[in-house]
């Protein structure tokens, strides 16, 4: 007890030397029942609502800070009217679906600003109708209670957000054409067997196993027997899609890399944001070059024992950096339009690791020859863009592994704002 109370005063200290530089100083908390507060939902939740902050105001300033009531931040810089900020603050507390599990204070140096003065009682019990005060004073639940409703409504949340942002990922990435011979909405593109229908059929069967992969990286304390566990999850969800398109492998590599991104990004949530998502790639496929050694099972392996070539392998074995290099080069686009994102796209054919695309190709030399012709289109021209698609389809070429990092690139744009 008295830590948590050194530990309010430490913190209102904090406020009143910033309010000496500052007009207003926003401190954001979770607000957690029971007396677990410093538990991983805090940090997700103030990760969410950070996010929502500083995309509203971008020139805020944020510090984290812990304590033994958990996580909590103060921002500064922020240019607005402390009235109006406090509005907007209740209007996300009152809206958003996680909106009752956090609290924004808005401290000026004359006062603080309290849902009182906007005419709005005080927050209501998570459990009863009642204030939730008056069941803190009597103590009318059991603590452990209140604390798993907070989880629950943060976990449902997230691997809701996961979903939709997953559903979106793939389909961002399916509808972009004309790509080289990878299928599109107009064209099967090199793909006898393929086309669009069967593509977003198979976005629909491998997403729910990449949420429960994200809930393995959540819940498994050891990051690579997580990692056993969720290739064999892999394998299931390849089975799932195989069952689904009668045969057809549409989607075995995002399977695998995104598969990788959401345990660690499960991980990177259980660690409460203290690791770096790529270290957790690293640290979770420490091992995997050793399958590069051997008989080579698959021609990812065999391309990479007979010329040495990157493979996904290597990707996540390297914390992925395709992706990385991808997503960068996407952000240099203000918005998600075709140009944007068929620009990264073209970016990642550069890069040369392509093993699906290899492998069509049957030499080195014809794959090369391809790729240098796509690295050849500098600007969004659609006209070189089909010429350089009609060669492609020609040759039977096409760009799986790209649209593989292209896919894991959009996603983790639109999650970074809010879950990593
Ligand atoms: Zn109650």
């Amino acid at each position: 007890m008295e830590a948590v109370l050194n530990s309010r005063e430490k913190k209102a200290k904090q406020i009143q030397s910033l309010l000496k530089v500052e007009q207003v100083v926003v401190s954001l908390k979770a607000n957690i029942p029971g007396n677990e507060k410093d538990i991983n939902e805090a940090y997700i939740l103030l990760h969410i609502f950070s996010g929502i902050l500083l995309n509203k105001y971008p020139e805020a300033k944020l510090n984290v800070f812990n304590s033994p009531e958990g996580p909590y931040c103060l921002f500064t810089s922020i240019g607005e009217d402390p009235h109006r900020l406090k509005k907007v603050f209740i209007e996300i507390e009152e809206t958003h679906p996680l909106g009752r599990f956090i609290d924004f204070d808005v401290h000026c140096s004359d006062n603080s600003l309290s849902r009182s003065d906007f005419g709005l009682t005080n927050r209501k019990c998570l459990i009863c109708e009642k204030e939730a005060w008056v069941c803190i004073k009597e103590r009318t639940h059991n603590p452990a209670d209140l604390t798993m409703i907070v989880k629950d409504n943060v976990h449902y949340y997230v691997k809701q957000v996961l979903e939709e942002v997953l559903v979106k990922s793939f389909l961002l990435e399916l509808d972009l054409e004309p790509k080289f011979g990878l299928v599109t909405k107009s064209s099967n593109g090199s793909h006898q067997d393929m086309n669009y229908d069967i593509m977003k059929s198979s976005v629909f069967t491998i997403v729910p196993y990449l949420i429960d992969m994200y809930e393995v990286g959540y819940s498994v304390a050891d990051v690579s027997i997580a990692f056993e566990k969720v290739r064999s999850m892999g394998k299931q969800a390849e089975k799932a899609m195989l069952k689904n398109t009668n045969g057809i492998n549409t989607y075995k590599g995002a399977i695998f890399l995104l598969g990788v991104i959401l345990t660690s990004l499960g991980a990177l949530h259980q660690s409460k944001f203290s690791q770096d998502l790529t270290n957790i790639i690293q640290k979770m496929t420490s091992k995997i070059l050793n399958e590069l050694e051997g008989q080579a099972k698959t021609f990812g392996i065999k391309a990479y024992q007979e010329h040495k070539f990157y493979t996904a392998r290597h990707e996540v074995y390297y914390g992925i950096p395709s992706v990385l290099e991808a997503l960068s080069f996407l952000n240099r686009y203000q918005n998600r339009d075709q140009e944007a994102l068929m620009m990264t796209l073209i970016t990642i054919i550069s890069l040369k690791n392509d093993t699906v695309a290899l492998k069509r190709a049957g030499s080195i030399t014809k794959y090369e020859s391809i790729v240098d012709l796509i690295s050849s289109i500098k600007t969004f021209d659609i006209d070189q863009i089909s010429q350089v698609t009609n060669i492609c389809v020609k040759e039977n070429m096409s760009f799986g592994g790209s649209a593989d990092i292209l896919i894991a690139a959009i996603f983790l744009d639109l999650i970074v704002d809010h879950l990593a």
